[in-house]
């Protein structure tokens, strides 16, 4: 499910400049059950099957441990030039989850500070709660719906992240002026136009070809939403 958003566009250069590191991982692998079986019945009963703890908890403590004895690429460093050193750091552990809270920009923001984020995708009716209770350090949701799965969620942090990520974009683009960034208030963009100046008789408001930039900087101030 990964292959296309992680290998193409944006989130492509920025894993092959070393801006960011991206490994995923299988929980069924970390089964000790015949079958790689890693979901059961749930208590209570109730339609659906959930993802057993064991298979999960092996998982986060196989890839925190490896994670742990990696070496970490020197911040400020990329490419074939960065210099490595030993790290002891250990990963933000977030849970994607329809109960969780709502992802927002100043959440992206916090997270694209994080050295190391594990984001942990549900499936069938969701994962058993001694998981995130004792494994999870937040649940994250994209919004107020049900997903198949947690992957596509992920897909949506990772992106909305590694954007966040000085040098990402490229020097001429900032993703400091962009809808609900701080610079904008946490409001939404002004509306934007490029060539033609008329379409279909569709005109680009006077004040962009104005050349007057106070006056186009007011403008746009006034239609942020
Ligand atoms: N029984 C769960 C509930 O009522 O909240 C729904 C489980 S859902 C079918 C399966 C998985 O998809 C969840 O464990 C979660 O990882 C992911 N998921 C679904 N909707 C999501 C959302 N809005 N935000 C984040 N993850 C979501």
């Amino acid at each position: 499910m990964f292959q296309g958003p992680l290998t193409e566009s944006i989130l492509k250069r920025a894993v092959d400049a070393g801006s960011v590191e991206i490994n995923i991982h299988n929980i069924r692998d970390y089964s000790l059950l015949r079958h790689k079986q890693a979901d059961d019945k749930p208590y209570g009963g109730g339609a659906g099957m959930l993802m057993m703890a064991e298979p999960i908890v092996r998982c986060i403590e196989a890839v925190t441990m490896e994670g742990e004895k990696s070496k970490k690429r020197q911040k400020g460093q990329k490419g074939r030039d960065a210099k490595f050193c030993v790290s002891t750091r250990s990963p933000h552990r977030i849970y994607l989850s329809a109960a969780g809270k709502k992802l927002t920009q100043p959440k992206v923001e916090r997270l694209a500070k994080k050295d190391w984020i594990l984001l942990l995708c549900g499936h069938y009716e969701g994962i058993d709660q001694r998981v995130i209770d004792g494994w999870i350090d937040e649940e994250i949701s994209i919004g107020d719906y049900v997903l198949t799965g947690g992957e596509i969620p992920a897909m949506v942090i990772v992106d909305s992240v590694v954007r966040k990520i000085p040098g990402v974009l490229g020097k001429d683009v900032s993703a400091d002026l962009d809808s609900f960034s701080k610079a904008f208030d946490r409001k939404r963009e002004y509306p934007q136009y490029t060539r033609p100046e008329e379409f279909r008789g569709l005109k680009v408001p006077d004040v962009l070809i104005s050349g007057n930039h106070k006056k186009i900087e007011e403008w746009r101030r006034e239609k942020l939403l």
